[in-house]
């Protein structure tokens, strides 16, 4: 079944989207525009928790964020590749969605699926728009790609204001029962992991802070588009443009 969506975000495993990029995803539905996020695993290979908690911790997640769409692919967690296999699927998924924006992850990353998602995806966008590239679907091509952020930095082609959204970003968090830090629960320190510890929460309240102070926000959520930004009136752009630092 084909539903369109605006924005289409693209991750490895549940829970990606929410960490690198949910503020602009909650933002964007509240605005009225319809969301999506694909994840290309179940996140079977995960420390903690089961694929079916992690499921049912998504499928919380998506309600918090507002997604019209919310799907979850069965590329096998930690070997998600470049084949033409799953080049096609990410394909089947553009097309259906039709997003005007996707998402994907920033492709200078720690985790070998991410870094594969940012140039599949990257890939299976350009190709989505080639019309003998037969899916049985209408061919079509997102405008544009912007990637997120995640362990490293880049310096960001556009940062989006998140401060209104910033803590229902954190409630899609912490959904992920199973994967963070949970206040007062009896199990917190049983296969802990890197992103289980309470510092780690703390660490993405501190980048949506350090992000959104570069605009004069509260907090912010940094982008980068690989091709020049069109802008076809600068003055009355920055006539709106309130930045702090330089008034
Ligand atoms: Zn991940």
């Amino acid at each position: 079944m084909q539903t369109t969506c605006d924005v289409l975000a693209f991750a490895a495993h549940p829970d990606d989207v929410e960490l690198m990029c949910a503020g602009t995803m909650i933002k964007l539905a509240r605005m009225g525009y319809k969301t999506g996020v694909v994840s290309l695993t179940a996140a079977e290979l995960g420390t903690r928790g089961t694929p079916e908690i992690r499921k049912q911790e998504n499928e919380e997640s998506a309600r918090i964020m507002g997604l019209t769409v919310n799907r979850i692919l069965d590329i096998p967690d930690g070997n998600v590749q470049v084949t033409e296999e799953n080049k096609l699927r990410v394909i089947r998924e553009i097309r259906s969605c039709r997003p005007k924006l996707v998402l994907a992850p920033y492709w200078e990353t720690r985790h070998p699926d991410h870094s594969n998602c940012s140039l599949l995806v990257r890939q299976a966008a350009f190709l989505s728009g080639l019309k003998q590239i037969d899916t049985g679907q209408p061919y079509f091509r997102p405008v544009k790609i912007a990637y997120y952020m995640e362990m490293y930095d880049f310096a960001p082609s556009f940062i989006v204001d998140v401060s209104d959204s910033f803590a229902d970003k954190l409630k899609a968090i912490r959904a992920y029962e199973s994967q963070f830090h949970t206040p007062g629960r009896q199990d917190n320190e049983k296969d802990a992991t890197f992103i289980s510890a309470p510092e780690f929460m703390q660490s993405i309240v501190a980048r949506g802070q350090y992000w959104g102070n570069k605009i004069g926000a509260q907090y912010g959520e940094p982008f980068l588009v690989r091709e020049a930004m069109k802008l076809d009136d600068p003055v009355a752009h920055f006539s709106d443009y309130k930045f702090a630092g330089l008034q």
